[in-house]
């Protein structure tokens, strides 16, 4: 998947309004993107707060970014981690870069919410079952007010 062209990727595709995503961009200028995950395929829920943070440019991963591209991308994950806390039961905030699959850069930004056990503490914390989900409308209240904190 590193030698996807940008014309295929699906990150750049959404970029470019190909792909549409509950809830719709919660923050865009024109270095990064950033908007809620989207529901897998088969399931009609998603963890809810769980955002992805994009650069617009095709890069792999943060060792490929301008240093204006990378304060930025900074600046974004920032503001929506303030967003999410502001949410209620959220008590911490995560950042992944995994990249293993897709060659765009997408930072995950995943909130942990209370009560959140042990075992689902980091990468898998949106596995623990009694985590908040939902579908499309629940995906676009949580996008609009994340979208009304940054402002
Ligand atoms: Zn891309």
């Amino acid at each position: 998947m590193s030698e996807q062209k940008s014309t295929e990727c699906f990150v750049c595709r959404k970029h470019r309004g190909e792909v549409l995503i509950p809830g719709g961009t919660i923050y865009e200028d024109d270095l990064v993107y950033g908007g809620h995950a989207q529901i897998c395929e088969g399931e009609s829920t998603a963890y809810l707060g769980y955002l992805m943070v994009e650069t617009k440019r095709h890069v792999a991963g943060l060792a490929d970014l301008t240093d204006i591209e990378a304060q930025t991308l900074g600046l974004v994950v920032a503001r929506l981690s303030r967003a999410l806390k502001a949410e209620k039961d959220v008590e911490h905030v995560y950042a992944f870069v995994l990249g293993d699959d897709v060659a765009h850069l997408h930072v995950h930004v995943v909130p942990r919410y209370r009560g959140a056990p042990h075992k689902y503490r980091g990468v898998r914390v949106d596995e623990w079952p009694d985590a908040p989900r939902g579908g499309p409308k629940e995906i676009e209240a949580i996008c609009a007010r994340l979208r009304r904190y940054l402002q």
